[in-house]
């Protein structure tokens, strides 16, 4: 159990996804703070300090692939679980995503429930391995 909501950082500028992801996201009791253009991620991570990263890849500003280094080579953010969010093109690229950085990812247009159940598992571990190092 949490004493307080899990905050989640959503780094997406299509709209509809925002949308999409924002309902999805609150319904299930999340805080939700969204960023649209990629050169203010490292700034709203800083300050929001999240509990869990939706990382959109093609974004104005920077890409989700040069953040996410820039996110892991900042003590502030390296232990932050970052999971990619990518188009179905780069579907079988899990190894490249994990090796980038990212904890996993989740393929647009997303499958709700397998949306939401990659959210919960992530969080879920992230907090195991917390308690596991007695931080
Ligand atoms: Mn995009």
């Amino acid at each position: 159990m949490t004493s307080r909501p899990f905050r989640v950082l959503l780094v997406e500028d299509n709209p509809s996804n925002i949308a999409l992801f924002t309902t999805v996201l609150k319904r299930d009791g999340y805080t939700l703070e969204v960023v649209t253009d990629g050169s203010e991620v490292e700034q709203r991570a800083a300050a929001v300090r999240p509990d869990l990263i939706l990382m959109d890849i093609n974004l104005p500003g920077m890409t989700g692939t040069e953040l996410v280094g820039r996110l892991r080579a900042d003590p502030s953010t390296a232990d932050v679980p970052i999971l990619a969010l990518t188009a179905h093109a780069m579907d079988g690229d899990a190894d490249v995503f994990l090796a980038l950085g990212f904890n996993g990812y989740i393929s647009k247009p997303i499958e709700v429930a397998a949306f939401r159940d990659t959210v919960r598992q992530t969080l879920a571990k992230d907090m195991h391995q917390r308690r596991g190092s007695a931080k």
